[in-house]
């Protein structure tokens, strides 16, 4: 598969064009940002005297509202949260779009899921971050880059490819590594990870962990840097070098332990259900139920919430770090 570097690709068909970015938020302010840096002409939308319109307005971009902003411009990034999309693509988008237009998007699933049918004559283009926002940032800054996804739905003015390889440049991507594949696979390999292993997945094995121990007499200050704390110094070593580098640095016992144990916590079973989550991915059911637990107010959402933060984990690890001068409020 084709990886794209700094070198074989140029920020020349994104100069002199007026992108607007809608959304100041986790990656909106990263996307910006580092694109302003790298020599891009920027404005924001935000909502009308919110924290985040005046955060922006403060790193010293023009801001308007989104009607406006996709007005001025012709390259229109849309980072607001996707269940918003729809909405604001409806009322301020759609009406203020031009011919030849470059329609941007960090994530597939409006596209994908048919919530955003963008008009023909609209080129259409994914860069999406392998990454938190936070991360595209401060990896810029100190001169690297996370690894970005680029894909092209529509391409009219037939240079749209161009373009995404000149914003995954502008915010750093071309430093890591940048490949190219479509929005049906982003967005489906996107929604799996961060369900099954990255988010879910990793979460609740954390707690069934921390919970196991805490019922079996330990302390939950050892139960949280055990089954939490320890985690991050774990996935760096995974992240350098893959599951050898994990293995080699460990002590051979905690390497036997844990090749001859992991099996047995994911089991056949659990590999079972990841088809599984992944089939309502791919045949659409889980977008219909977040576009509907959305469109209700979202009341599982709020009590799922309610829930984690109300773990036993979140008490004991608030305080646990607030020892940690170095860990990033
Ligand atoms: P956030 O929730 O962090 O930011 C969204 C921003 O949009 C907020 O500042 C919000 O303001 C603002 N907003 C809400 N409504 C409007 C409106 N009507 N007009 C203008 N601004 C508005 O979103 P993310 O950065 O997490 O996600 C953006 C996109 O990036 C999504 O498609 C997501 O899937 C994708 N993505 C996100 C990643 C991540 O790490 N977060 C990783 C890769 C892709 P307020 O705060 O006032 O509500
Ligand atoms: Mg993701």
């Amino acid at each position: 598969m084709k990886v794209y570097y700094e070198n074989e690709t140029s920020l020349d068909s994104l100069k002199n064009k007026k992108i607007a970015i809608l959304g100041y938020g986790s990656q909106g302010h990263a996307h910006a940002l580092n694109l302003k840096e790298s020599g891009m002409d920027v404005i924001i939308a935000e909502v009308k005297g919110s924290d985040a319109w005046n955060k922006a307005s403060e790193a010293g971009f023009e801001v308007l509202e989104a009607a406006d902003a996709v007005k001025a411009a012709t390259v229109i990034m849309i980072l607001l949260p996707d269940q918003l999309q729809k909405k604001v693509y409806d009322d301020a988008i759609a009406p203020n779009l031009k011919e030849g237009d470059t329609l941007v998007f960090a994530h597939g699933f409006n596209i994908h899921y048919k919530q955003i049918i963008p008009p023909e004559n609209v080129n259409v283009m994914m860069i999406a971050p392998k990454g938190p926002g936070h991360l595209v940032r401060r990896t810029f800054s100190e001169g690297s880059g996370v690894p970005c996804l680029i894909a092209i739905y529509q391409n009219p003015a037939g240079n749209t490819k161009d373009m995404a390889l000149a914003w995954a440049k502008g915010i750093g991507g071309t430093k890591a590594g940048v490949i190219e594949t479509t929005f049906k696979d982003e967005t489906e390999t996107d929604l799996f990870g961060e369900q099954a292993v990255l988010c879910g997945g990793s979460a609740e094995l954390i707690k069934a962990g921390f919970d196991t121990l805490v019922e079996g007499g330990y302390a939950p200050e050892l139960a949280y840097f055990e089954c939490m704390h320890e985690l991050k110094l774990i996935v760096d070593l995974y992240y350098e070098g893959g599951l050898s580098r994990m293995n080699y640095s460990v002590s051979d016992t905690a390497e036997y332990g844990g090749m001859s144990r992991g099996s047995k916590v994911i089991t056949e079973e659990t590999r079972k259900i990841m088809r599984d989550i992944l089939k309502d991915v791919q045949d659409g059911s889980f977008a219909q139920e977040w576009i509907a637990e959305h469109a209700a107010g979202q009341p599982n959402m709020n009590k799922l919430r309610d829930d984690n933060k109300n773990h036993a984990i979140e008490k004991v690890g608030a305080k646990l770090r607030e020892m940690m001068s170095w860990v990033k409020k």
